[in-house]
């Protein structure tokens, strides 16, 4: 063997002994008590280990704006507009720079694999998409990212979009977004976006129903093409924040409806805090969908960063472990299978949303494994304990010190 982590406490079963984990040729060879041979050897000292964690969804082209920007008069605040004036004016450097030290920051908080949302439109061409592919290119050694291109500004009100966006396809993305938000016609958005995944058999992941009302949900055409087109299983959908504003028999009915449609959804804790209850100017409502609810009720969910630094969320670290913890804050969540639930939202759960099949502590699975300052899934989402190691194929990745007290 190459390398064995010794005493690491799965996180499949932390209430178990830890357990050594052995690795060869990047993958896992062997998982048991007291491996032993010639190999380099890691202690995890009894810590929780996992495969990493998974961000199903953060902007990285257009994060670390916020500098660009104004801040906003007034409580209405419009990202999308915030940020389309600034695009000309991004080029391929400017984006692989920006992007990289975000991605950096993902690396040092545990993320091993990454779908990635990414602009394209006549404004920003391909520039974000070639950025993004070179970048995951240049830091495969420590991560697995997956582009999903998307029409931020508008598909059937912005004409040039979907030629672009076919460009891209053919190029080899394999994941199509969407935001019918900010189209003149958002059921028009998702037709077409799923005529297209159709054509070029790609997955979708789709940005849906943030706003003030229930009144018009763009998830009832969503499911209606899911279960038409038999999509169930390669659909997801990100926000869904408009869940939050209705009781909870209705939020579960719906609940259901994606469950059997086969739709996963992302809760995006830190943006649908920001940017919900802006009609309110006192008593502002939460605004983020309780995951934890969805799961119950058998939807697959995620939790993830979505935007760092710019006009959506102008704040952020990148850190998975942060964000399940706000979402157990704001949905006042207690219980400590919950709270474990919510580390599966930032790993396993991910996993099985992006369609992952190699992902887990598992012989035969490439060698990702994290170990977190922490015993339990739970407590390192109640104390916000970050990762001490990273290994990628096997390969360590990332190191960092618990901070340590010094005497005076
Ligand atoms: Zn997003």
């Amino acid at each position: 063997m190459d390398l064995i982590l010794k005493n690491a406490r799965l996180v499949t079963a932390p209430d178990a002994a830890p357990v050594d984990i052995g690795i060869e040729g990047g993958k896992i060879v062997a998982i048991g008590p007291m491996l032993s041979g010639e190999a380099e050897v890691y202690d995890a000292g009894g810590r929780l280990a996992c495969a990493g964690l998974i961000e199903t969804h953060i902007h990285l082209d257009k994060s670390r704006i916020i500098d660009r920007c104004p801040p906003p008069e007034g409580r209405r605040v419009n990202p999308v507009t915030t940020v389309a004036p600034l695009k000309p004016a991004m080029t391929v450097e400017d984006i692989y720079a920006r992007a990289e030290t975000t991605l950096k920051e993902c690396l040092v908080n545990g993320a091993t694999r990454m779908r990635t949302q990414v602009e394209i439109d006549p404004a920003m061409g391909l520039r974000g998409f070639a950025a993004i592919s070179a970048l995951a290119d240049a830091y495969k050694w420590a991560i697995d990212i997956e582009p999903c291109v998307f029409p931020q500004d508008g598909l059937t009100n912005y004409p040039g979009t979907e030629e672009l966006l076919v460009e891209a396809l053919k190029a080899g993305a394999r994941v199509l977004g969407a935001a019918p938000r900010y189209d003149s016609d958002p059921t028009a958005q998702v037709d077409r976006i799923f005529a297209l995944a159709r054509e070029y058999d790609v997955d979708l992941d789709l940005h849906l129903d943030v706003g003030d009302s229930t009144e018009h949900m763009d998830v009832r055409r969503v499911l209606e093409l899911t279960e038409r087109f038999k999509r169930g299983g390669r659909v997801v959908v990100g926000h869904m924040a408009k869940l939050s504003l209705m009781p909870p028999a209705e939020s579960a009915a719906m609940a259901r409806r994606l469950a059997d449609a086969g739709i996963a959804v992302t809760v995006l804790p830190a943006t649908d805090l920001y940017l919900m209850g802006r009609d309110q100017d006192h008593n502002v409502r939460r605004g983020v969908a309780d995951a934890n609810l969805l799961v119950a009720h058998g939807v697959n969910c995620s939790l993830s960063t979505n935007n760092v630094l710019n006009p959506a969320t102008p704040y952020g670290d990148c850190s998975l472990i942060r964000m399940a913890n706000m979402h157990a804050n704001v949905l006042q969540v207690r219980h400590p299978k919950e709270l474990r639930e919510c580390f599966a939202m930032l790993t396993e759960r991910s996993a099985r949303l992006l369609n992952l099949t190699d992902y887990g502590l598992a012989v035969g699975n490439p060698a990702d494994v994290v170990v977190f300052d922490a015993q339990t899934p739970e407590q390192a989402i109640a104390e916000i304990r970050n990762p001490l190691a990273a290994f990628k194929r096997g390969r360590q990745t990332m190191m960092r010190k618990p901070p340590e007290l010094l005497r005076p």
